[in-house]
């Protein structure tokens, strides 16, 4: 501060300083243009379950009752909580894309990312791919960028957050001519969103609802650990998968 007044004046540095302290109480009030849409919740589709409630980790969703079935709830997103992670889409039953419906509407949604769109851009993107082993690689924009390893026989997926992964997309890319899947999340307690690499893990471990079905090959999947800056985890459970999906593919 003293060189700083000598060099102007105290009346100079005082303006400058309250100046400052008035931007950083304002920090907390300013939202960006480029604020994320934040949860959409689709009635029609949402039963009630709860489940979103449980896993949101910032505590945004509420249940309120549902205006068009009597005696059932709804969920409700708080948009001033909501952080738009998409964690709840993951955690919805309705996202299972088992269901034979042109489009997949889910309870929960995130508008900016759809998952009907994944579906879509998976299904698509399968049946473009010639190689003899074909892997699908879903990750998040918060870990490791696994656009990287995008290649001729991987398929790469980037979502929000790997926890809007519903687990059931591991089985609908094998169902859909994927050899094998490999899930990348954020190191353990390192998510960007709090709980998203925990409660993927469980999924996937058939341990938190909704889980992978435990009729999905082991053999034909894999989950990793990534932080952003290193991509080395990534690549090396990408060759350890494609050999064993090797492996199993010459031994039938
Ligand atoms: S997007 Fe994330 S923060 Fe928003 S309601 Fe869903 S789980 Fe909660
Ligand atoms: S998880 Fe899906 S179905 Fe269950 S309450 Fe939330 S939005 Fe509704």
């Amino acid at each position: 501060m003293h060189p700083l007044v000598s060099a102007t004046s105290a009346t100079a540095v005082s303006v400058l300083v309250i100046g400052v302290m008035l931007l950083l109480l304002a920090l907390p009030f300013w939202r960006g243009s480029a604020r994320a849409a934040v949860a959409e919740v689709h009635p029609m589709h949402c039963s009630g379950c709860r489940r979103c409630v449980a896993d949101c980790p910032y505590d945004a969703i509420t249940m309120v009752p549902h205006p068009q079935r009597r005696g059932f709830a709804l969920a409700e997103v708080d948009a001033d909580a909501c952080a738009s992670c998409g964690i709840c889409v993951g955690s919805c039953p309705s996202s299972t894309p088992f269901r034979s419906m042109a489009t997949l509407v889910t309870g929960i949604d995130l508008p900016q990312q759809p998952i009907d769109d994944l579906r879509r851009a998976m299904r698509e993107r399968l049946a473009a791919m010639t190689a003899p082993i074909r892997i699908v690689v879903f990750g998040c924009d918060q870990s490791a960028a696994v656009r990287e390893v995008d290649s001729d026989d991987v398929a790469a997926f980037s979502f929000t957050c790997t926890g809007q992964l519903p687990p059931s997309f591991v089985e609908y890319a094998l169902r859909d001519g994927a050899s094998g899947v490999l899930v990348c999340t954020c190191p353990e307690s390192g998510c960007a969103f709090r709980l998203g690499e925990r409660w993927t893990a469980e999924r996937l471990a058939g341990i938190r609802a909704p889980v992978l079905r435990s009729s999905v090959e082991e053999t034909r999947w894999e989950l990793v650990a990534c932080a952003g800056y290193n991509l080395t985890p990534l690549r090396t459970a990408l060759a350890a998968l494609r050999r064993r999906l090797d492996v199993r593919g010459s031994s039938k």
